[in-house]
């Protein structure tokens, strides 16, 4: 089997290569570089079914050659991390909207399946917790710079019912909070890795809000096994699936726990979101999966419980 996945070389991206490669497939990587690393694929400098090719998800005509000839494009390709849609909320929705469009276009063309990430953040404050895949998607002001990721990402997922409505085979995953090693160290990307090198450097934990806010981190390795499943298995055609961790923490209580896993002197510290992301800023009080659609049709089941998840994550932050 022969795979394109697009931002192989980022974070959740660059897992699933690895886990493909396991399974004997042919790996063909395009990232652009801008949060993805080539440090995450270095260790695949010798193998030979697999290739990085460095490019971007809205080059139409890179997209169609390396899409040819393959059995699956896995769509990870996007702009994401709330400090970077904010920062550049037009290039994030160029590339999360019109990438996502050359891919589903370029794989229509050849007949080729395709499995698009997309993400929790498409229910955006919604409060019928946990979220299913038909639940109501809340969204706040067209102003609020965050939630134009929630509709380039809704976007995207119309464009893939659109596309197989035309007959393309296609799945779609809403990824719930992933985090593992090679998250971004400064934290861009995920309050996990922020907190877990805030515990390593002894300084305070920032908390924002009053740390009551949920999520369900997921382990990354989870996550890539349920993208396998649903961008190979018949059951998943034509679905949107929550690839998540039912278990659901406060930001309060995920910081703490890293202080006792790291055994870091640090404290935590309560800072107002205006101070950290400036006056037009929302975000869900809560979020959780409801796992059940993922579990009936291809069987997912996440593994990894939190503590081992950052334990391991903790150990790589270390390394
Ligand atoms: N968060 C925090 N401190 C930080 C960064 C984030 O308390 O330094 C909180 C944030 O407000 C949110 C949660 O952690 O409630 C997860 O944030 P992240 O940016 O990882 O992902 P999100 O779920 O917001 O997309």
């Amino acid at each position: 089997m022969r795979a394109l996945v697009t931002g192989g070389a980022g974070f959740i991206g660059s897992h699933l290569v690895d886990a493909l490669l396991a399974r004997g497939w042919e790996v063909v990587a395009l990232d652009n570089l801008f949060t993805g690393r080539r440090s995450n694929v270095a260790h695949l400098a010798d193998e030979p079914r697999f290739r990085l090719v460095e490019g971007d998800v809205c080059d139409a005509r890179l997209v169609e050659e390396l899409t040819c000839g393959c059995d699956v494009v896995f769509h990870l390709a996007a702009v994401v991390g709330v400090t970077h849609v904010i920062a550049n909320p037009l290039a994030a929705m160029r590339t999360n909207v019109l990438g996502t469009e050359n891919v589903l276009a370029a794989a229509y063309r050849h007949r080729v399946r395709v499995c698009v990430a997309s993400s929790s953040e498409v229910y955006g404050q919604s409060e019928q917790v946990p979220f299913v895949e038909d639940g109501p998607r809340v969204l706040g002001p067209t102003w609020i710079p965050r939630w134009s990721y929630a509709t380039a990402k809704a976007l995207d997922e119309h464009l893939c019912f659109a596309y197989r409505d035309q007959g393309l085979e296609v799945s779609v995953v809403r990824y719930f909070n992933a985090y593992g090693p090679r998250t971004d160290p400064q934290g861009y990307g995920s309050v996990v890795a922020r907190f877990v090198n805030q515990a390593l450097s002894a300084e305070p934990l920032t908390v924002l809000g009053d740390g009551q806010q949920t999520r369900s981190f997921t382990y990354v390795s989870d996550s890539v096994e349920g993208t396998i499943l649903a961008g190979t298995m018949p059951a998943a055609l034509g679905e949107v699936l929550n690839l998540g961790s039912e278990e659901e923490i406060t930001i309060e209580h995920l910081a703490l726990e890293v202080i006792a896993l790291t055994g870091s002197r640090s404290r935590l510290t309560y800072v107002p979101y205006e101070a950290a992301y400036g006056a037009d800023f929302a975000e869900p009080r809560r979020r959780a999966p409801d796992g059940s659609k993922a579990r009936r049709l291809i069987g997912f089941e996440p593994r990894v419980s939190l503590r081992d998840g950052l334990r391991r994550t903790i150990e790589w932050f270390r390394g």
